[in-house]
C-alpha cells in the first residue's frame, strides 16, 4: 500500500558535534525515513572530524531524497569556555547561533511538521519552533540517568553539593569554628563516598558527576544550563533507549516523583544501525576464524585518546591476560591528527611482532556495532560513551567499563545495574591515576570468564530486541510519535 505524500510529515534533524551525537540522529533518520517521513537533515559546518563528514556525505549519497541543509556557524568570540576541546568549542558555537536557524527553516517545503534537536540547541531551536508553530522533540544522546542530572544542573550548580565536589564544604561543630572537609582524614569523612540526590532519584555518587558541573561557570556547564531549562516546554524526549534497561528513572519521571517538570520521555532505543559503506574491514577475515566468544573488543569511541603511558599499561595487561584482541586504538581526540606512525611509536614493533597472530590493532575507523555483532567477540572494554552501551546491550555483549568523562561513569553505573557490565571505580576518570597492567589483566580475566555475566548480557540482548521488535515498547513509542504527527497534518 503506498502512502499518500501529502500525509508524510516533515521533520527536520538537527545533531550536534561528534560522531556521539552524529550517530544516533542518523539512525533515527533511517527509522523515520522507513515509516515514510520527508526529512531535512541539519549539519553544522564545519564539521569536527572527518568521521562526521564522511559519514554525512555516505549517508545523503544513500538517501538522496533527504533535504540538506548546511548551517555554517558563526564562530564565536566572547565565548567563556575554558576548554581547548574542538568538540566543546563547537557544542557551544552551535548552542548560541542555534536561534539563527530560523530563516532556513521558515523557508522549507513542504512546510515542517517539527523539529527533532540534540539538547545542546535547545533553547534556540525551541523558541524557533514555537515561532513557526511546528512541535519540537529533543532526541538525547546519553543515557536517561545522565539526562536527568542534566535537568538537574540548573539547581546543582546553586546547591552545596558544589562545595563538597571542590572541597571547600565544612563541618560545623557548634561553638567551634568551622573544619573543612578536606583537612578531615579520610576515615572519618570521605568526601569521594558523598552522594548528589535528586529528589525521586536515586542518588548518585558525586565522584561519578564529571567536575565541571560543580562549577556554574565553567562553559559547558553554562551552555547545559540554559538549554535544559527549555525541555519543559518541548513535546517529548525521544531517547536511545529501553524500558527494561533503565526502569526506575523511567518510572520515578513517568510517576512524576522526580524532575516533575519534564516532557514525556519516549525510549525508543537501542537504535539500529544504518549500512554504510564506509570502508573495507580488513579485520573481518581474521575475525571471521577465531573461535567463538574468544575475542576482546577495545574501543573508547570516537574522541577519546588515553596517556601514552596508560596505552603501554593496556598493551601489557592485554598481552598477559592471553586472550585474543580486536583493539581500536585513537591517540589523538581528533581524527584529523591521526598518524599511522604512532602505532609502532605507542606499542613497539615487538608487541605487534609478538601478538601477530593472536590479535589486531586499528587505528582506522571500524564499525563497531558489526563487530559487536560478530559471534567471535566474548566481551567489550569500553569508555562506556552511552553509543557503545546501547550496541553492547543489544548484542548481548557483557563489558568491562572503563568510563573517561563526561557522562561516562553515570553510563557505567547504569549498565552496571543493568547486569551486562563490571566496573572497578578506583580506576577514577581518565587520566586521573595510572591503572596499572596487573590490574587490567585481572579485569579482563574477569570479563572473559565469568558465566554469570554473559547469561545476564545475553538475557539483556534479547530484551533490546524486544524492545524495538513489532509490539515491543521502543516501536509503539516512535510509532505512536510519527502517527500523531501524521494526525496532525
Ligand atoms: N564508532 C565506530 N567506529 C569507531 C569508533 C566509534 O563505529 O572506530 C562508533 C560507535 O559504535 C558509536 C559511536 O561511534 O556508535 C561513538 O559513540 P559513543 O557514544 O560510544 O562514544 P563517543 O565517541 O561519543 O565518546
Ligand atoms: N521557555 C520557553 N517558553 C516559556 C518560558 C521559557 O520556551 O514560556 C524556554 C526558553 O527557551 C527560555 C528557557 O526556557 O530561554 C528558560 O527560561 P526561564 O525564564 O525559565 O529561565 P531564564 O533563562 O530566564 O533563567
Ligand atoms: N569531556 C567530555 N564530555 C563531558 C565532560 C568532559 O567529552 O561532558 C571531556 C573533554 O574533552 C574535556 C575533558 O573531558 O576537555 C576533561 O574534562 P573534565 O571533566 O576534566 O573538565 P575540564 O578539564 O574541561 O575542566
Amino acid at each position: 500500500m503506498s502512502v499518500s505524500k501529502t500525509c508524510q510529515p516533515h521533520i527536520a534533524l538537527f545533531p550536534s558535534a561528534g560522531m556521539g551525537h552524529l550517530t544516533p540522529f542518523l539512525r533515527l533518520a533511517s527509522v523515520l525515513l522507513s515509516h515514510d517521513c520527508k526529512l531535512t537533515l541539519i549539519t553544522a559546518h564545519p564539521t569536527v572530524s572527518v568521521a562526521e563528514s564522511s559519514h554525512i556525505s555516505s549517508f545523503l549519497s544513500q538517501h538522496p531524497e533527504i533535504n540538506h541543509v548546511e548551517f555554517h556557524v558563526p564562530p564565536t568570540e566572547h565565548s567563556h569556555t575554558i576548554s581547548d576541546d574542538p568538540f566543546f568549542i563547537q557544542f557551544e558555537a552551535t548552542s548560541r547561533s542555534s536561534h539563527l536557524i530560523r530563516p532556513l527553516l521558515a523557508s522549507l517545503t513542504p512546510p515542517l511538521s517539527a523539529i527533532f534537536a540534540d539538547l545542546v540547541v535547545a533553547n534556540g531551536v525551541g523558541k524557533v519552533a514555537v515561532d513557526l508553530g511546528v512541535r519540537n522533540y529533543i532526541v538525547s544522546t546519553t543515557s536517561l540517568k545522565f539526562l536527568s542530572l542534566m535537568a538537574y544542573l540548573p539547581i546543582l550548580t546553586t546547591s552545596d553539593a558544589a562545595k563538597l565536589a571542590d572541597g571547600t564544604a565544612e563541618i560545623e561543630i557548634p561553638g567551634l569554628t568551622p573544619l573543612p572537609v578536606s583537612s578531615i582524614p579520610p576515615p572519618f569523612f570521605n568526601a569521594d563516598h558523598a552522594e548528589i540526590e535528586i529528589p525521586g532519584l536515586t542518588p548518585l555518587p558525586v565522584s561519578s558527576i564529571p567536575p565541571p558541573f560543580f562549577n556554574a561557570d565553567h562553559g559547558f556547564t553554562a551552555t547545559l544550563v540554559s538549554n535544559v531549562k527549555a525541555l519543559p516546554y518541548c513535546n517529548g524526549i525521544l531517547m536511545n533507549t529501553f524500558e527494561s534497561f533503565e526502569p526506575d528513572t523511567l518510572s520515578a519521571i513517568r510517576d512524576k516523583r522526580a524532575l516533575s517538570n519534564l516532557p514525556p520521555i519516549l525510549p525508543i532505543g537501542p537504535l539500529e544501525s544504518c549500512e554504510l559503506s564506509i570502508n573495507q574491514a580488513r579485520y573481518l577475515p581474521w575475525l571471521n576464524d577465531q573461535p567463538v566468544k574468544s575475542v576482546v573488543l577495545l574501543s573508547f569511541g570516537s574522541r577519546t585518546a588515553m596517556s601514552k603511558d596508560q596505552i603501554r599499561e593496556l598493551r601489557d595487561g592485554l598481552e598477559r591476560s592471553g586472550h585474543r584482541f580486536l583493539w581500536v586504538l585513537k591517540t589523538k581526540k581528533v581524527d584529523k591528527d591521526e598518524n599511522e606512525d604512532d602505532l609502532e611509536d605507542m606499542l613497539g614493533g615487538s608487541f605487534l611482532e609478538r601478538t601477530k597472530n593472536k590479535g589486531m590493532v586499528l587505528k582506522e575507523w571500524v564499525k563497531q556495532e558489526d563487530i559487536l555483532g560478530n559471534s567471535a567477540i566474548g566481551g567489550f572494554v569500553s569508555h562506556c560513551g552511552w553509543n557503545s552501551v546501547m550496541e553492547a546491550a543489544r548484542n548481548g555483549v557483557p563489558v568491562l567499563a572503563w568510563p573517561q568523562h563526561g557522562d561516562q561513569r553515570t553510563n557505567a553505573e547504569v549498565l552496571e545495574k543493568a547486569g551486562v557490565g563490571i566496573w572497578d571505580r578506583t580506576w577514577g576518570w581518565g587520566n586521573q591515576r595510572l591503572v596499572k597492567e596487573d590490574e587490567i589483566r585481572r579485569k579482563i580475566n574477569e570479563l572473559m570468564k565469568q558465566v554469570k555475566l554473559k547469561i545476564k548480557a545475553k538475557m539483556v540482548g534479547e530484551e533490546a530486541r524486544k524492545a524495538i521488535g513489532n509490539g515491543g515498547s521502543s516501536k509503539s513509542s516512535i510509532t505512536e510519535t510519527i502517527a500523531s504527527l501524521k494526525q496532525s497534518l
